[in-house]
């Protein structure tokens, strides 16, 4: 096995330039560890997924300095709808503006995971400490007590690197994760969903729409949420589901993107689509998110349903908790036993609260048994016209009690 040399002492290897790989980076670089971020991809990919991002870690991306970046290629969201899309009944309404004074940043940021992988990066290109090497791919590694080796392939060619630590962030089909022989454990929904980006401005629909609305509808629920895109008129997105029966090709076809949209909002002429895909759609969490010196984050350690947008959060959650953890068995204020006590922290936020959650969402939006569906709505109309039940709800659906709850697990 290669030793390492002194400034490989400290060198983390961050496996997957998405969003977590990109904030783990940026986190460790900024507390003194040279990182070496490497992607599959030749270059950051403009992923399309998340874009919903949570008071709390709207408080993290400022505290990691993303806040002019996040403000200007962002759009600050503080309401939401739940709606009947039935009768397209305005159910509740919810306003995380009601925070004011008990969370630093009242409202959801709504910005898209590649502009914050291209704004983390940048700044942790700041510290002189980050190398990112696009186009190289993970393919193996091994591990002793004080090092990683790890082989990767560039252009085809099989090389090794060492480091001190190997964090997977390689997403949701992690290779860190299957060599490391992690069970990811949990189940996939029969039905796909389709996202579906137009530029059509839908506040001008005439039915009081709002930036982020969750229509509950047995038949075909819906999410719709503007994001900024690439300046104005902005883009928004529809998330349906797509039923098991529904052949992949009639689901992304010019006339399945239209009727879909159609359906939802009938309006003559054709909605013009900015871009759509299908998605495959799991609830797993892994067995462990540590193993010696290999750390799991991110749709790594967890998948979800996107319903609630909670999985990016979460998994840069899991980045700010590790990176602290590693600083701290680097200054000697802790040893490797603290990251134990990362996985207990980060499978409790995950199991207790965001899987919980995005599974609750999801039956209650596509709920079929008319007497349940209606207490569901009636509860949702209750707890936003009651304060204290609607911060209650508020201070779960951004994630800020599955932080509480993590940080108080030995
Ligand atoms: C439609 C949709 C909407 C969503 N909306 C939200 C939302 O609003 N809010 C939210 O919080 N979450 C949302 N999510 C979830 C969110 O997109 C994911 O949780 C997030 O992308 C996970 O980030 P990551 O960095 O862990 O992994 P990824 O984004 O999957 O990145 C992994 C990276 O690793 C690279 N990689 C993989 N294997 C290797 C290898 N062997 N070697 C080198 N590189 C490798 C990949 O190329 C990729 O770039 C949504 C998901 C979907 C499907």
């Amino acid at each position: 096995m290669p030793q390492l040399d002194a400034q490989d002492r400290n060198r983390v290897v961050v496996v997957g330039a998405g969003p977590v790989g990109a904030v783990v980076s940026l986190a460790l670089c900024q507390r003194g560890f040279p990182v070496t971020l490497i992607e599959a991809e030749p270059g950051p990919v403009e992923d399309q997924r998340a874009a919903t991002v949570h008071p709390p870690t709207v408080e993290m991306l400022v505290g990691l300095g993303l806040k002019d970046a996040a403000w200007a290629s962002g759009l600050l969201s503080p309401i939401f709808h739940y709606r009947d899309r039935v009768t397209d009944d305005l159910v509740a309404i919810f306003d995380v503006g009601v925070l004011e004074g008990e969370v630093p940043y009242p409202f959801v940021l709504q910005w898209e995971q590649y502009k914050l992988v291209l704004a983390a990066l940048d700044k942790a290109k700041e510290t002189g400490l980050l190398e990112t090497r696009f186009s190289t791919k993970l393919i193996g590694f091994s591990q002793d007590a004080d090092h990683v080796t790890l082989q990767v392939e560039v252009d085809g060619e099989a090389t090794t690197m060492s480091a001190a630590w190997l964090i997977g962030a390689d997403g949701g089909r992690s290779t860190v994760r299957k060599m490391a022989d992690i069970d990811f454990e949990g189940f996939t929904w029969p039905e796909r969903f389709i996202k579906i980006g137009t530029t059509h401005n839908f506040l001008e629909s005439g039915r009081g729409y709002c930036t982020r609305n969750y229509f509950s509808d047995p038949d075909e629920w819906l999410n719709l949420f503007k994001v900024k895109g690439p300046g104005e008129p902005g883009i928004w997105r529809g998330i349906f589901p797509v039923p098991p029966e529904e052949p992949d090709e009639i689901a992304l076809s010019d006339e399945g993107i239209q009727r879909r949209l159609q359906k939802f909002l009938p309006k003559t002429g054709d909605f013009a689509i900015a871009y759509h895909a299908l998605y495959k759609v799991h609830q797993r969490v892994a067995a462990s998110f540590n193993q010696g010196r290999v750390l799991l984050v991110g749709d790594a350690a967890h998948v979800n349903n996107p319903i609630g947008g909670m999985g990016m959060n979460g998994g840069i959650h899991d980045a700010m908790n590790l990176a602290e953890k590693l600083d701290a068995i680097r200054t000697g204020a802790a040893d490797m036993d603290v990251l134990d006590r990362y996985t207990r922290q980060r499978r409790s936020a995950q199991i207790d609260f965001v899987q919980a959650q995005s599974v609750a969402n999801k039956k209650a939006l596509s709920e079929r048994d008319p007497v349940k569906r209606k207490e569901h709505l009636n509860g949702l109309r209750r707890i936003s016209e009651n304060l204290e039940l609607h911060k209650k709800f508020l201070y779960r659906s951004s994630l800020i009690d599955s932080l509480n709850t993590a940080s108080a697990v030995l």
